[in-house]
């Protein structure tokens, strides 16, 4: 039998009001994997409804009472590896191998928030002996948090762990090609001990769902993570109720190999930084600037280890099948724009085929070489195991051809040279610069973008500052 997802609201399993569902597709397969609820606006409101209701209870809840049960439900989901990781794996394709260490490090979003809630205070400010002014750090109320489908379970953590840390209730809207993780995971909300309503999931389609969610009354923030479209959308919505909006948007992030670097570890590493998650990654490194001196030379291991990727079905398999079918086709839409540029592929460029893929929507790793930072696939988010390869002169050449993009979310530096490191660091319009490696991310390391890429940060403690407001109070004595 197929398995039906349906919202997860006020601690228990809703179906759609209008009993609508959809039909969601198996990437592995392309045959139909589960029926998805459709929810409406009505669905929303009970929603939002619910966690308002939540909101006071948990508000007034001690800090450390709040982070005691956050850091219970990192525990919950620990000992839950197996089944969340099998269902993260099932709906988006990526293989299981990776499921370990992904649920870690969804637990530890809900243990370093649970922890580090303790000592989110304000300040106590001195403006003279005759008064007392002291600032404190309230949450919003209802939080609505809206998902991609790369990534659900990391992207919901990040940021509905922050949020309850400081009291927030969340009604969360995963991806309607990925939602059973996250109603699995606010399941094991409920049996961490954290109240019904805290924690609340509405599946459905966005076009309808996130527009009733930034509409409602009682919304008092929204943090988005998806494309720069649905992006300008909310924030149009929200300017008429002048809403506070996080946008988590799409990047093309440049990752610069120097000529002084080790080049076998920047060409190891570089394979990794665009065909992660097969690509569906949004800091990926897609735009990949080698050093001229260095270029052949590097061209050549990279292409190789390329070559070495094994994409499959397989638990083992580098990386699985694209997640949707419109990402699918997307991809092949670059491939047939590169081919009426002129692009050189020096390797991929096509759907990947094969016995063991069958049906499904596998994509060869794919680099174009002697890419202008001026062509469409060095410009657009592809948003697949996609690089361009554009050579630079030098340094200033580097950070100048690095800073020419509509986005400006992650970056990769490869050098030996540790001043020029701070310098380009600098210098790079991005959120997220790592050096000498290309995937390391942390919990603790606020994450997020500028220009097209966004504005707000999740991750860190940063996050926290987003998900409250300050107040000040003066006190005259
Ligand atoms: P998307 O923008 O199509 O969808 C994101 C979410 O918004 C989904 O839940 C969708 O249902 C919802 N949505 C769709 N239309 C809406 C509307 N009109 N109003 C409100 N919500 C609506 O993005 P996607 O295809 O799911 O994800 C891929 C994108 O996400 C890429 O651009 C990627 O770069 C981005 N992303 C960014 C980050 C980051 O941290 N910056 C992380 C992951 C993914």
């Amino acid at each position: 039998m197929v398995d039906k997802i349906e919202s997860f609201v006020g601690g228990k399993t809703v179906e759609p009001l209008d009993g609508v569902y959809g039909v969601k597709l198996d990437p592995r397969t392309a045959g139909e994997l589960e029926k998805v609820a459709y929810s409406g606006s009505a669905d929303v409101n009970l929603a939002i409804d619910d966690a308002d209701a939540a909101f006071d209870v948990w508000r007034e809840m001690r800090p450390s009472d709040r982070g005691r049960l956050l850091i219970e439900f990192g525990r919950l989901i620990r000992a839950n590896e197996d089944r969340l990781g099998a269902t993260e794996s099932r709906e988006t394709g990526k293989p299981m191998h990776e499921m370990p260490a992904l649920i870690a490090l969804i637990a530890q979003f809900f243990e370093f928030y649970g922890g580090i809630v303790n000592v989110d205070n304000g300040d106590v400010i001195n403006v003279g002996p005759d008064y007392h002014v002291y600032t404190r750090r309230d949450p919003f109320g209802v939080v609505g948090v809206i998902l991609p489908w790369n990534a659900p379970l990391h992207q919901a953590a990040r940021a509905i762990a922050p949020a309850m840390a400081v009291g927030n209730t969340v009604v969360a809207k995963p991806s309607e090609h990925t939602p059973a993780s996250l109603v699995e995971l606010a399941r094991l909300a409920i049996e961490a001990g954290i109240p019904a309503g805290v924690l609340n999931v509405i599946v459905g389609r966005g076009s309808e769902i996130g527009p009733a969610m930034v509409e409602h009354p009682k919304m008092r923030k929204v943090s988005l993570t998806g494309s720069v479209r649905v992006g300008q959308e909310l924030g149009r919505l929200a300017a008429d109720k002048i809403l506070p909006l996080t946008l988590e948007l799409g990047g093309k992030s440049a990752n610069i190999v120097f000529a002084d670097s080790d080049i076998d570890a920047a060409a190891k590493g570089s394979v990794q930084a665009f065909t992660w998650n097969s690509g569906q990654w949004c800091c990926a490194g897609t735009r990949l600037l080698v050093e001229d001196s260095i270029h052949d030379e590097f061209v050549e291991k990279f292409v190789k280890a390329v070559a070495e990727l094994r994409v499959g079905p397989e638990a083992d398999a580098t990386s699985g099948p694209i997640t949707t079918r419109v990402q699918f086709d997307k991809i092949q839409e670059y491939f047939r724009i590169a081919e009426s540029q002129g692009l050189t592929c020096a390797i991929g460029g096509k759907v990947a085929t094969g016995d063991h893929l069958g049906t499904g929507w596998y994509i060869e790793p794919t680099v174009y070489t002697g890419v202008k930072n001026h062509d469409r696939l060095a410009r657009e988010e592809i948003f697949g195991p996609v690089v361009v390869i554009i050579p630079f002169r030098d340094e200033a050449d580097a950070i100048r051809i690095a800073n020419d993009s509509d986005f400006g979310l992650g970056a990769g530096i490869w050098s030996r040279d540790i001043g020029r490191v701070h310098r380009v660091a600098a210098r790079l319009d991005a959120g997220r610069i790592v050096v000498n490696e290309y995937s390391g991310g942390f919990v603790q390391t606020p994450c997020g973008g500028s220009k097209y890429s966004g504005y707000g940060r999740e991750q860190g403690i940063d996050a926290l500052s987003h998900y409250t407001q300050t107040k000040s109070v003066i006190i005259k004595l």
